[in-house]
C-alpha cells in the first residue's frame, strides 16, 4: 500500500495520473454540470412536478404575495409615471401657452410665452408679451403694401 500527498491510495503499484486528471476536470466544471443538471432536470416530467409543486406551495404558504407585490409595483411605476409626466407636460404647456390676436392682422395666434411665432395667416412674426398680447417682433417682415407703377 502507498500513500499519495493527493490522497489517493493505490493498490499493486498502479499508476493514479488518470484519476488525479479527472478529480482535476470534475472540480473545475462542477457549477456548471450542477447548473446544466439542474435545466435538463426542470425539463423533465418530474422536474416540471417539482416546479409547479413549488408554484403551488408559494401559493398555499401565501409567499406568491411576495411576487405579486412585485409585479404591482412595477405595474404601478410603468403606468404612473407616463401619466404623471404627461399631466406635468399639460400643466406647464398650459402656462407656457399665449393665445391672442395678430397685431397686423388680427388673426388669433397661439405661441409660447417669450418666444416669437409666425402668424400663420399673415406670415408676421409675433411675440408674446408680459401682458399675453402679442407685438410685431422684426417690423421689417410686416407686410407692406406698395402701389407699383409701371415705368415707360
Ligand atoms: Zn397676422
Amino acid at each position: 500500500m502507498q500513500s499519495l500527498p493527493l490522497g489517493v491510495s493505490l493498490r499493486n503499484g498502479a499508476t493514479p495520473t488518470c484519476a488525479v486528471d479527472d478529480n482535476r476536470s470534475s472540480g473545475t466544471y462542477k457549477v456548471a454540470d450542477i447548473l446544466l443538471a439542474a435545466g435538463r432536470f426542470l425539463q423533465s416530467p418530474s422536474g416540471q412536478v417539482v416546479l409547479w409543486g413549488g408554484l403551488v406551495w408559494l401559493v398555499l404558504t401565501g409567499r406568491i404575495g411576495i411576487i405579486f407585490d412585485s409585479f404591482l409595483v412595477l405595474f404601478a411605476v410603468v403606468t404612473i409615471v407616463p401619466v404623471a409626466a404627461m399631466l406635468g407636460f399639460r400643466w406647464w404647456i398650459n402656462r407656457q401657452l399665449v393665445q391672442g390676436t395678430c397685431p397686423s392682422c388680427g388673426a388669433s395666434v397661439t405661441g409660447l410665452k417669450g418666444r416669437a411665432v409666425n402668424c400663420a395667416v399673415c406670415g408676421n412674426i409675433v411675440e408674446t408679451e408680459n401682458t399675453g398680447n402679442f407685438s410685431v417682433k422684426d417690423p421689417s417682415s410686416a407686410t407692406i403694401d406698395i402701389d407699383a407703377k409701371e415705368i415707360d
